[in-house]
């Protein structure tokens, strides 16, 4: 009789631990509530193809909207803590002083942060927060750019030279890897059609130990600065991990299956250091651009 209890306890939990694996889903925090740009459309879109890939458990927090009273800002205190990663779609008012210190903690600690388009406008005056982004959407005299030649190779252009942040009339544009071996974007194809976006140009800041991924060519025939300009990079930050896309404009550029595949594997990786998530099927070509239902 004690033999079969303890067979049936030894099969129960082997049930339980097959089952809280299967559970075991990345607790990932979207905060948004001002932007420039249409959050409360785009959030819908990050949070669906982050739910659908089964990866994540997502939820979302919102600020204030611009020029609330300051009491406003008392009851947004995110508990980042409780989450593996953070992905902003933020770009507004600074945040009071106690979320920017909880913030740096949080990624500091190895928490995983994930930086969507205008989200890198964001916070100028916030040193650690330019350390963490490496490069934001600021005037030349504030930091150095990064872009590469044809050979790939990186080019750093003190501030005060060249442009500063921009970008030309929105078109489809190439991606193309500069860190094939990346997880994130390892058995991508080398260069991949993006959808219709803003091709970011110019960002600037302090772009320390940052590790660059993708570019994209940046036409002078389509506004551009005809160089290669950074698409996505990341950054340590203490224990943590920062990933930047400067993709996801409008509603249209985050329905590409390319850019919701980086995204998603974008947060796996700074959550976790590891990429589980395949690629997809549909994934664009070099000559196609594919959009997500
Ligand atoms: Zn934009």
């Amino acid at each position: 009789m004690k033999r079969l209890l303890a067979i049936a306890a030894t099969l129960a939990f082997s049930l339980f631990s097959a089952n809280s694996q299967a559970a075991e889903k990345l607790k990932l925090l979207i905060v948004d509530g001002q932007n420039n740009h249409n959050w409360k459309a785009t959030t819908p879109i990050l949070q669906e193809f982050l739910n659908r890939c089964g990866r994540f458990e997502v939820s979302v927090t919102t600020t204030p909207p611009n020029k609330s009273p300051a009491e406003a800002w008392n009851d947004f205190r995110p508990k980042f803590a409780g989450f593996q990663v953070v992905l902003s779609n933020y770009n507004g008012e600074l945040w009071p002083e106690p979320v920017q210190r909880d913030l740096e903690k949080f990624v500091g600690a190895g928490g995983g942060l994930v930086i969507v388009h205008a989200a890198n406008n964001a916070f100028e005056q916030w040193s650690d927060f330019n350390k963490m982004i490496g490069l934001g959407w600021r005037g030349n005299g504030f930091g150095d750019r990064i872009t590469t030649n044809d050979a790939g190779e990186i080019v750093r252009t003190p501030k005060g030279q060249g442009p500063g942040a921009g970008h030309g009339p929105q078109h489809e544009f190439t991606i193309r890897l500069r860190d094939t071996a990346h997880p994130v974007v390892k058995g991508m194809p080398a260069e991949w059609l993006h959808t219709k976006d803003e091709l970011y140009h110019g960002q600037r800041g302090p772009a320390a130990d940052m590790h660059l991924i993708a570019t994209a060519f940046s036409d002078s025939a389509k506004g551009g600065t005809g160089a290669h300009e950074p698409m996505i990079w990341w950054i340590p930050y203490g224990k943590g991990r920062v990933f930047t896309t400067v993709m996801g404009h409008e509603t249209y550029s985050m329905k590409c299956v390319g850019f919701q595949s980086v995204v998603a594997r974008g947060s796996e990786w700074s959550a976790t250091g590891q990429v589980t998530l395949p690629i997809p099927e549909s994934f664009p070509t070099a000559e196609k651009t594919n959009s997500a239902p």
